[in-house]
């Protein structure tokens, strides 16, 4: 473990928190910044710094960790909602370099509840969505899938064509007026 870690110094104890709970693979405390009452961080034991540096069976261990502090966090606060955040980088705001998921209880009185909230949408053409689709499927080893093949996959996700409904013609401008322009060639 490297010696400045301030999550491994509140593992080993050395640190104190308000822990709630623990399994073999994981640890969960109170953020000591809390940004709702109950706002917690489940942490996983072993060291690593983000999740590229985690091995696929202790993703999954995490995730059952988080459920379980989920589900206690939103009764315990009488949270209306759950946030499930987790930061990769300094560029994505992670400050503490060891893998940890917040989990925060949300209510309906606060605002603004969603994503739009830390990140503005980005207007992206349909060729630029296609590249940026196309070089995630390369890079997890997933072919490209035909248009035809996309076709047939969104009627199978969709079947009931009908009942989809459209946005409302005012949110949809709202929506226009948060966009920023963006291209895949600024990456
Ligand atoms: P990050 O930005 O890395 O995703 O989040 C790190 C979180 O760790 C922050 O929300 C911060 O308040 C919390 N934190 C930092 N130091 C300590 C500490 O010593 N004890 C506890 N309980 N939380 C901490
Ligand atoms: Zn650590």
């Amino acid at each position: 473990m490297p010696e400045d870690c301030i999550f491994c110094k509140i593992l080993d104890g050395s640190i104190p928190a308000k822990r709630v709970y623990e399994d073999d693979a994981t640890i969960a405390f109170l953020d000591i910044n809390p940004r709702n009452p109950g706002h917690t961080l489940v942490v996983l034991k072993r060291h690593a710094e983000a999740i590229a540096d985690m091995r696929v069976d202790e993703t999954g261990r995490l995730f059952e960790a988080v459920k379980k502090v989920a589900d206690a966090a939103k009764e315990a606060a009488r949270a209306d909602g759950i946030s499930i955040c987790q930061n990769n980088g300094k560029a994505a705001g992670q400050v503490v370099a060891h893998v940890h998921v917040h989990v925060i209880p949300r209510f309906n009185n606060e605002g603004p509840p969603s994503m739009e909230s830390i990140l503005q949408v980005k207007k992206l053409a349909d060729q630029d969505l296609g590249r940026i689709a196309d070089a995630i499927r390369a890079s997890i080893g997933v072919e490209s899938y035909s248009p035809r093949e996309e076709m047939r996959m969104a009627r199978k996700e969709k079947p009931e064509k009908k009942e989809e409904k459209k946005p409302a013609k005012e949110e949809k401008e709202d929506l226009d007026d948060d966009f920023e322009e963006f291209s895949v060639d600024d990456l």
